[in-house]
């Protein structure tokens, strides 16, 4: 069998020696070749040795012809090595490192990324092999952090069966980011309730009170309100089973999260963001730093002045003195703008912020439902908005089809004027197996401004009326299609973006009702996701699901 020889020229530890099975496995699944440990006439010498500064590395030629792959640590062992794959080119036994040499070191420390582990999405039906998998080849491009939530409204307490399965799933997520180097965070909302809450400190949610002019997003109605006699000794006792849950992890960041869900619209709690949220948030991060005494705590302002006024100045108020229990504000929106406030008046205590860029959702559902959603020059607006003014970050996932947005902002909180283009040729390269992308590249141009898409209940078609040529867009892709190598052909990211041409011209050319082929590859993509049993809204619109006739969009 071919090899390919590697020499480490010093000890990588138990981490570098998991990422370097990271870097075996990927170069079996594109060459065939097997990596073995060689010091007589190596391709690829690795070794890690501080320098360069934290998490960054360096990419070297070796006298003897070997590509020096050198970590500051492992991390930047685990990102040099991914710099390495993403750059080089691959044939069957073959193995061509890319042009790529230099130093790079990342300019932002909170490089995450956040699993939506919910709906019976991808990461939370798909085999773990697969999401295990995902994660090594998320944390090449440079995310250090990822971040899931235990979503208590779903069970009735943490002994529910179906908690103790869903927290198996979350502590074997978050043990993998932790054996390839990266770091733990748990999200959680301030005043969560299990569905069995008990009712008298239930939190209020209605509107048309205490200055709510509209209810609170997706309030579950368990809910605490933190001015109930009990409640938040309640909340801590919840939160301290949870940490239980997760012994042996260690939680580098918590999210306490004000809305969406959450919140409480009683008298004593309006407006929310800057009264009941502080008042229960400060006693869960208090007690989460009490576990974890390096842990850090985020505190979110997510749809703060969204259904009531004054709470980012309330914030900023109550912040006039740098309060001691928070570490950075979470600060952003969906849609087109990044919030307004902090941009003019700076961040409330002077905190640092980290953004949340929703990159799964944006004016399409269902939810990757139509295979890849690629938002580049989307994303490079909102980036160049808040890129200037964050530490860094988590996107919010609902699944791996939005794949290339992880990377652009991975990317951008690495080095932060990196222009998208820039980066989406290094993911459409190693992606497809080739470096002639101008076809790719205009096809991900049309498939984002075709991006609009949504179901129509009554008819049971799919809502599609397309700006940008999709019948050209799939040509380009079908183009590209049939000289790609076999292993991208075949590989999962190329198949999304694939399908998505084909589905958006057939929906086009049948007034968005469901051809044989676009329930060919609406069906590929349900196996893919692992969606047979995730509600309408995360599964990609079969005939049977249309012809259900139980959708709404009303998000
Ligand atoms: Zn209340």
């Amino acid at each position: 069998m071919a090899t390919l020889p590697l020499h480490l020229a010093t000890p990588l530890g138990a981490t570098g020696a998991r990422v370097l099975a990271v870097f075996a496995r990927l170069v079996a699944e594109r060459s065939g070749l097997t990596v073995v440990e060689s010091d007589t006439a190596p391709a690829v010498v690795l070794a890690m040795a501080p320098g360069v500064g934290a998490e960054g590395f360096a990419i070297t030629d070796d006298p003897g012809g070997a590509v020096r792959v050198t970590g500051h640590d492992a991390r930047g062992l685990l990102y040099g090595l991914g710099k390495l794959l993403h750059d080089a080119d691959w044939a069957p036994g073959v193995f061509t490192p890319g042009p790529w040499r230099g130093v790079s070191v990342p300019a932002r420390p909170i490089r995450g990324m956040y699993f939506a582990t919910h709906f019976h999405n991808f990461y939370h039906e798909a085999p773990l092999d697969e999401v295990t998998h995902y994660i090594e080849e998320l944390a090449l491009w440079g995310v250090n952090t990822i971040s899931v939530w235990f979503d208590y409204h779903h069970y009735r307490g943490i002994t529910d069966p179906e908690a103790q399965a869903m927290l198996v799933r979350l502590r074997d997520l978050l043990q993998t980011a932790e054996a390839l180097g990266l770091d733990a965070s748990l999200t959680c909302i301030a005043n969560e309730g299990y569905a069995d809450s008990p009712e008298a400190l239930r939190a209020e949610y209605r509107a048309g009170q205490n200055g709510y002019y509209a209810p609170p997003a997706g309030h579950y109605h368990v809910e605490l309100c933190p001015a109930q006699p009990g409640a938040i000794a309640l909340r801590l006792q919840w939160l301290d089973e949870v940490f239980d849950a997760f012994q042996g992890i260690d939680l580098r960041y918590l999210w306490i999260w004000p809305y969406d869900q959450g919140g409480c619209t009683c008298a004593a709690c309006a407006p929310w963001g800057a009264h009941g949220f502080l008042t229960i948030a400060e006693p869960v991060a208090r007690a989460y730093r009490a576990r974890f005494p390096h842990g850090q705590v985020l505190l979110s302002t997510w749809y703060f002045d969204r259904f009531t006024d004054g709470e980012w100045a309330g914030l900023a108020h109550a912040f006039a003195e740098k309060p001691d229990w928070v570490d950075a504000l979470i600060v952003d929106t969906h849609g087109d703008e990044f919030p307004a406030f902090p941009l003019q008046h700076g961040a409330p205590g002077g905190l640092p912020m980290v953004n949340f860029p929703e990159i799964s959702m944006y004016r399409c559902g269902p939810w990757g439902g139509f295979g890849a959603s690629p938002l580049p020059v989307h994303l490079q607006k909102l980036w160049d908005v808040c890129g200037p003014v964050v530490a860094g970050g988590f996107p919010y996932s609902e699944g791996v089809y939005e794949d290339m947005n992880k990377v652009l902002c991975a990317q951008w909180y690495w080095d932060p004027a990196r222009p998208a283009a820039a980066i989406t040729d290094e993911y459409l390269h190693d992606a497809c197996g080739t470096r002639d992308l101008d076809g790719v590249i205009e096809a991900v141009a049309l498939l984002e401004a075709n991006i609009e898409h949504g179901v129509d209940a009554e008819a049971a078609r799919v809502r599609f009326s397309p700006v940008a040529d999709t019948a050209h867009a799939f040509a380009l892709l079908a183009a590209t299609d049939a000289v790609l190598p076999a292993y991208a052909r075949a590989g999962w990211r190329w198949r999304l973006l694939y399908l998505r041409g084909l589905l958006d011209a057939e929906l086009a050319a049948h007034d968005g009702a469901i051809s044989d082929r676009a329930e060919a590859a609406l069906q590929e993509l349900t196996a893919f996701y692992h969606a047979d049993p995730a509600p309408w809204y995360v599964a990609p619109p079969t005939r049977a699901r249309l012809a259900a006739g139980d959708q709404r969009w009303d998000q």
